[in-house]
């Protein structure tokens, strides 16, 4: 193959390929069988115009016993949020259909299993006062943290 036909190629590749946030714009981490997450503190920087969160459930329950999500909202409506999503139930992964409260949600999961969401900071502000929760029915109260941009 000539050289001018492999750098089209790899133009065409470069190309297509989605955006993406960058690595600083992705975090992971963790719920386990102990009803609880890795952290207590997810903190992005505020260039981020989208983030990449994965979650993981090293554990060996299933996700009706021990199901696990993360939902992002505002510090002031975690409760209000994790108690629609009670209401909600697990076919709607516990979060109220059209929840405007929440900036960004995975599915639920359980053990042994992971997802991954990207959802768009445009509604946020730098030194806003967000909150992550599962709001897996009773799990909000140990399963919730500081979500910060900064
Ligand atoms: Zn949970």
């Amino acid at each position: 193959m000539k050289s001018s036909h492999i750098l089209l190629l790899a133009t065409l590749t470069a190309l297509s390929l989605p955006a993406q946030a960058g690595p600083e714009c992705a975090v992971s981490l963790e719920g386990t069988d102990a009803m609880r997450f890795s952290t207590n503190l997810i903190s992005i920087p505020a260039s981020c115009k989208q983030v990449t969160i994965t979650l993981s459930h090293p554990g060996n329950l299933p996700a009706k016993v021990m199901g696990h999500n993360v939902v992002i909202t505002d510090k002031e409506n975690l409760q209000a949020v994790a108690n629609d999503g009670l209401m909600a139930g697990f076919d709607n992964d516990f979060i109220k259909p059209g929840d405007e409260r929440v900036y960004g949600a995975s599915k639920v999961i359980g053990g042994g299993e992971s997802t991954t969401f990207t959802f768009s900071t445009e509604k946020m502000k730098p030194g806003g006062d967000y909150a992550f929760l599962c709001s897996f029915p009773g799990h909000w109260a140990m399963m919730q943290g500081k979500f910060e941009l900064k």
